[in-house]
């Protein structure tokens, strides 16, 4: 029988599952301690817990993370990894070294089915949705491979994959990460960038805790936004940024507003004075991305007088921007440039 991979569940799933095993429910919260608060895999490692306990888990369980079958380092010491899945198929993470913080950079999806233009990972379609385990193995491998301590890094889920596309297990990962008994982050340390799920923006406004929020807006007419966006049609500007304006004050202060800089389509100087009337209100960050080119997309980036031109005028405007030089991208870790193509090919069964 196979054994059942613990990672990725709550402490509730757990303690249910050691009490199935006719063991007590507080063995079960010892274990979720030992796992997400202490790192450990291994049940021989885990010292605190009885040599019987230990023995019975290695029996019924396993605390697996997804296998990392390739590394990537940038000049920058940007690093990207690659991870295989279980059923055989790849998601990649990207590892980004930083004085004051390092930052982790997390996929929710093989692939994604949004269909932005402009990105490389659009171009494999969905395949699959990630499960928590695969979601918290790629931190839990990262963390564990760097040596990373608690607070010392933050999390973005701005890998592949539309992160509001998968909402119940990117949010099972994300309470389980800023759990105190498990991964216990601060949900100040956790954002998820989406390209704009109206409805499931709602729904997280419902939620007692919810990460940062990071919005792509990429452009500012619905025109240009469709035209490169093409789920603006069923949600425009006017509704997300209204859907952004209803979320409760204190995490309302620190949405993140995404702004890809194409050349010749969303780098206009009107393009920025938009911008800047589009976030009245707000309290706003903006990250000015430029266009990280890929092969086969017809867009470019901007030049370098033009992106500066552009921020003048949201500086000019007192709107917080920011843009992070480019990190990792001659190894395609860049924001917008993961994609593991060769898996369009259909994977043999037992591969
Ligand atoms: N699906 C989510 C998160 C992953 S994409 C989202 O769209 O927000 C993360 C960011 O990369 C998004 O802001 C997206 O607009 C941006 N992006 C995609 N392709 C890019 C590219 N080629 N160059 C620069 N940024 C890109
Ligand atoms: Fe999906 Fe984000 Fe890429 Fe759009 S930009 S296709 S939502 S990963």
């Amino acid at each position: 029988m196979k054994r059942k991979n613990l990672l990725g569940m709550s402490q509730d799933e757990i303690m249910a599952l050691i009490e199935a095993i006719g063991e007590k429910p507080f063995r079960g919260k010892q274990l979720y301690h030992q796992i997400y608060e202490r790192h450990e895999l291994d049940f021989d490692q885990m010292t605190e817990l009885s040599k019987s306990f230990r023995a019975r888990l290695k029996e019924e369980f396993v605390v697996l993370v997804p296998q990392v079958t390739r590394r990537s380092e940038a000049a920058d010491g940007t690093l990207k990894y690659l991870f295989r899945l279980e059923d055989g198929r790849h998601v990649e993470a990207v590892f980004i070294p930083e004085a004051d913080r390092d930052t982790l950079c997390i996929s929710s999806q093989v692939g994604c089915n949004v269909g932005c233009r402009f990105c490389m990972t659009a171009q494999m379609g969905l395949i699959r949705n990630l499960k928590p385990e695969e979601i918290l193995g790629q931190v839990m491998a990262i963390v564990k491979e760097r040596g990373l301590v608690r607070g010392s890094y933050s999390i973005v889920f701005m890998g592949m994959g539309e992160p509001l596309q998968n909402y119940k297990n990117v949010m099972q990962s994300f309470r389980i990460l800023i759990d105190p008994l498990g991964m216990s982050l601060s949900h100040r340390k956790v954002t998820i960038s989406t390209s704009g799920f109206v409805p499931v923006l709602k729904k997280m406004q419902q939620e007692e805790v919810f990460p940062n929020l990071a919005i792509s807006l990429n452009a500012t007419t619905d025109e240009t936004r469709t035209s490169i966006m093409p789920l603006n049609e069923r949600w425009g500007i006017e509704e997300l940024m209204a859907t952004c304006r209803e979320f409760p004050i204190e995490p309302r202060r620190r949405i993140m507003f995404e702004y890809v800089m194409i050349k010749g389509i969303t780098d206009s100087d009107d393009d920025a004075r938009r911008l800047v009337r589009l976030l009245k209100g707000l309290h706003p960050k903006v990250n000015l991305i430029p266009y990280n080119p890929n092969p086969g997309l017809p867009y470019e980036r901007p030049t370098e007088q033009r992106i500066i031109a552009f921020r003048q005028i949201l500086v000019d405007n007192n709107v917080a921007v920011f843009m992070r030089r480019t990190r990792g991208d001659d190894i395609a870790a860049a924001c917008g440039q993961l994609a593991y193509l060769e898996q369009k090919t259909p994977v043999a069964e037992g591969a």
